[in-house]
C-alpha cells in the first residue's frame, strides 16, 4: 500500500539505521512492519506531543509504550534526573535512592514485602520465574496464549505484542529444554488452568499472568479469574506472579491489585516506575524473596541495576502520581474511548473499545473478545488503514493492532480536540479499507 505523505527525514534515518541495525530499529514493533511506512524518528516530547525529525507534532497515543504517564519532560521529573545526573550516573554501590524506591513500591503495594531492582521488565519476569523454580524445586511454568512477558526464553512461547504483530507462534533460538518446561494455556480459561495441574502434578512452580492483559490489545480478566488462578495456586503449591509490567502504577495507584485485590506470591513492574529511564522490579512474599542472593541461593544480580539516575526519574514519577492524577488519566481515557467508539458505529465499522482501567484497545470485531484466539479473529486490516489516516493528521498510535493505547494526565482539552478532530476521516478510512 502507498501512502501520500512523507517523511523524507525520518526516511533516510530508517535508511542509515537500516544497514547498522536488523530492521533498522532497537525493539521489533517500532519498524511499523505491521502496518507498512516509514517508522517516526522522534526528537523530542513534550506534555502530550511528540515531534519527529521532519518537524511534525502528534498527540502520543503510545506514551513509550506505558511509561510516560504524565506526558512527556515533565518539569519535576525532568529537574530530579538533572540533579541526580550531576552528583554522577552509575556507583555500582548501594545508594538512597534504590531504598526509596523500593520504599515507595512497598508502601503502594501490600503484596510486595520485599522488592528487587532490575533494569528491564524482561529481567523481572525472568528472575521471578527463576525465583519461583528455586523456591518451589519445581521446573514448569504456566503462561497464557496472548500474555507477553518480555523476551525471556521460557516465556516467548504464544506471547502477545510483537510476536503477535508478525504472527510468529515462536521464535528460533529458544531450546525445545526451554520450551519444554513451559505450558501455555487459552487466557480467561480456569478449567484448562485445572487441567495442567492435574496433568503435572507436583511439577508445576508458577502460573504467570499479565495481571490484566494488554499485549494481544486489551483483554481484561474475566471475574474471578486472578483470584481462581491465585486459589488453584495455593492448592496445588505453586506460585502465582502477577505480571504488573504494563499495569503497574497505571492502572490504578497499585497497579491491578487495586482495582481486583487478589494478592499475588511474586509480582513484577517496570515501564511507568522507571519514569522513561530503564527500572523495574520484581518482589512479593518476604519468605520467597528470602531465597534470593546474597540472602539466599537464588542468583540474580544486575552491574546498572538500582542505577541512581533512573531510580530518580521512576522516584519523580511515582510521588506524583496521586489520586487526582489517576482521576485524570482515567477520564482522558474513558472521553477518547466514547470518541472513538462513536467514530467507528456512525461508519458502520464492527468494533469493540476494549477497556482495563485507563489502558484501552480497538478490536476490529463486534464478537466478544476474552483471549488470544478471539483477539485473532479481528479484520486487523482496517486498523492498518486507520492507523496511517491517524498518523497523517497528527495522531501516533501504537503501529499495531495488538497493542494497547497509552494516555497521559497532559492529555488536555485541545489534544483531546486534535484526537477527537482526526477520528471521522480515520474512521471512514477504516470502513473503507479491504484485506
Ligand atoms: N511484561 C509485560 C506485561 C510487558 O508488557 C512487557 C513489555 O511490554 C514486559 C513484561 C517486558 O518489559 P521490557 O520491555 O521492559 O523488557
Amino acid at each position: 500500500m502507498a501512502y501520500s505523505y512523507e517523511a523524507p527525514v525520518s526516511q533516510s534515518l530508517f535508511d542509515r539505521a537500516s544497514v547498522v541495525t536488523p530492521g533498522g530499529v532497537n525493539s521489533p514493533v517500532r519498524a511499523f512492519r505491521a502496518v507498512g511506512g516509514t517508522p517516526r524518528f522522534m526528537v523530542s516530547g513534550t506534555g502530550p506531543y511528540l515531534t519527529d525529525a521532519d518537524g511534525r507534532e502528534y498527540v502520543d497515543l503510545v506514551c513509550s509504550w506505558g511509561p510516560m504517564i504524565l506526558g512527556h519532560s515533565h518539569p519535576e521529573v525532568i529537574a530530579a534526573v538533572q540533579e541526580a545526573v550531576s552528583r554522577g550516573t552509575s556507583f555500582g554501590t548501594p545508594g538512597e535512592g534504590e531504598v526509596a524506591l523500593a520504599e515507595e513500591i512497598v508502601a503502594r503495594i501490600e503484596p510486595v514485602e520485599q522488592v528487587r531492582l532490575v533494569s528491564s521488565g524482561t529481567e523481572a519476569t525472568m528472575s521471578a520465574i527463576r525465583l519461583a523454580r528455586g523456591f518451589t524445586g519445581r521446573a514448569k511454568v504456566v503462561k497464557f496464549a496472548g500474555c507477553y512477558h518480555g523476551h525471556v526464553d521460557a516465556l516467548l512461547a504464544a506471547a502477545g505484542s510483537g510476536l503477535a504483530t508478525f504472527g510468529l507462534p515462536d521464535t528460533p533460538g529458544v531450546t525445545g529444554a526451554t520450551a519444554g518446561d513451559t505450558v501455555v494455556l487459552p487466557y480467561n480459561d480456569l478449567d484448562a488452568v485445572r487441567a495442567a495441574f492435574a496433568a503435572h502434578p507436583g511439577e508445576i512452580a508458577c502460573v504467570i499472568t499479565e495481571a490484566s492483559p494488554g499485549n494481544m490489545g486489551v483483554v481484561p480478566p474475566a471475574d474471578g479469574f486472578n483470584a481462581g488462578l491465585k486459589e488453584l495456586c495455593a492448592a496445588n503449591g505453586a506460585l502465582y506472579i502477577s505480571d504488573e509490567v504494563m499495569t503497574g502504577f497505571r492502572t490504578s495507584k497499585a497497579g491491578w491489585y487495586g482495582v481486583d485485590g487478589v494478592r499475588p506470591d511474586l509480582m513484577t513492574f517496570g515501564k511507568v516506575m522507571g519514569g522513561g529511564f530503564p527500572a523495574a522490579a520484581f518482589g512479593g512474599r518476604a519468605d520467597v524473596m528470602a531465597h534470593l542472593a546474597p540472602a539466599g541461593p537464588v542468583y540474580q544480580a544486575g552491574t546498572l541495576s538500582g542505577n541512581p539516575v533512573a531510580t530518580a526519574a521512576g522516584l519523580a514519577q511515582l510521588r506524583l502520581l496521586d489520586d487526582a492524577a489517576y482521576a485524570k488519566v482515567d477520564a482522558v481515557s474513558a472521553e477518547l474511548r466514547s470518541l472513538v467508539g462513536d467514530a467507528f458505529t456512525k461508519e458502520g465499522v464492527a468494533h469493540t473499545v476494549s477497556s482495563a482501567s485507563n489502558m484501552f484497545s480497538v478490536f476490529f470485531t463486534d464478537r466478544p473478545v476474552r483471549n488470544y484466539e478471539d483477539a485473532k479473529k479481528q479484520e486487523s486490516f482496517r486498523f492498518t488503514a486507520f492507523f496511517h489516516a491517524m498518523l497523517e493528521q497528527g495522531v501516533y498510535l501504537p503501529p499495531s493492532a495488538f497493542e494497547s493505547w497509552f494516555v497521559s494526565t497532559a492529555h488536555d482539552e485541545q489534544a483531546v480536540e486534535r484526537i477527537a478532530a482526526a477520528l471521522p476521516a480515520a474512521a471512514r478510512a477504516a470502513s473503507e479499507a479491504t484485506a
